[in-house]
């Protein structure tokens, strides 16, 4: 069992020493009390682990059929459902194989003939290719560079519209809301790192899907979608039309499934677990709006730094962009982020690592709720301290 924080990590023995690199020992008052700043998996609250292990434990283990299962399910989803204030109609279902599932579940149980998908980072861009599927027109990609965002435009035969609320890989956060002029298309919201961290109104969408691994302070494996009556009327005429629908893929199955409080198959119960522990303290906390004026809290600290400082801005220029959950800062030559985000590893401070294929001098570093705002503070002191320390 973890017990609180960086300094639970401090202890050399248990941290793999970095051979043949400068290591920059950081003192331990401004250490955060957590070091887990990663984009996902992401930071799980310690009590929500210890929950697990107490009460928790005489769940792990037992049948899913059964209902202290089920009622676990059906906890979460009237959870998440009262978290994103669901008009009436819509509904929480849930299935197996994390978000990368739900691109190709809706490839074919969601999209009609065509997509429109806004690409301005990897996760938008890999819902673009599951969408171009062969039985399906190809979808109308419309892309902007790493660090800037797109809006979706209505276009003739595109039946849904497609975009991520925050893209995880750049740190760009968009607006959720309906494109004008296109009667019957359904808007399809990508929110895997914004769910829960972020407050949007779910009028504007009518698929907001995400996995549990990041804001929501869970572990992976699942997904989850809020669904509109227009969802719902798609899913089923799809469903019903003979197009070949693999059964762990199908939309409609996981709609019945999920009406029942089940799954098709066996989903990860500790992943259940601790997404409803999560839920509860963000609901007892003050909901969405709290979580997103937390997330805002830790994300400015970043970009205030960032603006200031004379080595680090923000990536994303355009602060209307500047995601509140995942933040994004680029640093100038005078500094190897690389360099950087290993020396803070060897520290206990984890995962500032930028997203792998961006390839730029920088560092990622996760706002989600769980991440305590005077620890977001801490690790500001110590990146600069390790600044300092790497330049000698
Ligand atoms: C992490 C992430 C995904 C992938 O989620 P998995 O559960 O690993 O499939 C998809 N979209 C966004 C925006 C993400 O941040």
């Amino acid at each position: 069992m973890p017990t609180g924080g960086v300094t639970r990590l401090a202890a050399g023995d248990r941290i793999p020493r970095i051979e043949g690199m400068a290591h920059v020992a950081l003192p331990r008052e401004i250490l955060p009390a957590d070091g887990r700043f990663g984009c996902g998996p992401s930071k799980v609250r310690d009590e929500h682990l210890a929950a697990l292990v107490g009460p928790g434990s005489a769940l792990m283990g037992t049948s899913h059929r059964q209902s202290p299962v089920k009622s676990l399910v059906g906890q979460v989803r009237v959870q998440l459902s009262d978290l994103f204030r669901a008009p009436s109609g819509y509904e929480i279902i849930v299935g197996n194989g994390g978000s990368t599932a739900f691109w190709d579940a809706a490839a074919f149980g969601l999209i009609e003939k065509r997509s429109q998908n806004l690409v301005f980072g990897e996760f938008g861009g890999k819902f673009a290719a599951a969408a171009a599927a062969p039985w399906l027109e190809a979808p109308d990609v419309r892309s902007s560079a790493p660090g800037t965002s797109i809006a979706a435009e209505a276009v003739e035969g595109v039946d849904v519209y497609a975009w991520p609320h925050n893209e995880t890989s750049t740190g760009v956060a968009t607006a959720i809301q309906r494109v004008e002029g296109d009667e019957g298309a359904l808007t399809v919201i990508d929110a895997t790192s914004a769910a829960g961290g972020i407050n949007f109104s779910l009028h504007q969408a009518d698929v907001y899907y995400f996995a549990p691994q990041k804001n929501l302070g869970s572990d992976g494996g699942l997904w989850f979608a809020a669904v509109s009556p227009a969802a719902i009327e798609r899913i089923e005429r799809i469903a019903a039309s003979g197009r070949y629908i693999p059964e762990f893929l199908s939309l409609k199955n996981a709609l019945d499934n999920s009406r029942l409080n089940q799954t098709l198959n066996t989903p990860a119960l500790s992943t259940l677990f601790l997404l409803d522990k999560q839920l509860e303290w963000i609901t007892a906390n003050g909901g969405l709006q709290w979580a997103d004026g937390r997330t805002r809290e830790s994300s400015s600290a970043l970009y205030a730094w960032a603006e200031a400082s004379s080595f680090a801005t923000p990536f994303v220029a355009d602060p209307a962009d500047r995601s509140p959950v995942v933040v994004t800062i680029d640093f100038d030559e005078s500094v190897d982020a690389a360099a950087v985000a290993k020396s803070l590893r060897s520290n206990g401070i984890v995962d500032t690592e930028p997203y792998r294929k961006l390839g730029r001098n920088q560092l990622r570093i996760a706002t989600f709720v769980s991440v305590e705002p005077d620890d977001v503070r801490q690790l500001i002191r110590c990146i600069d301290y390790t600044v300092d320390g790497l330049r000698g």
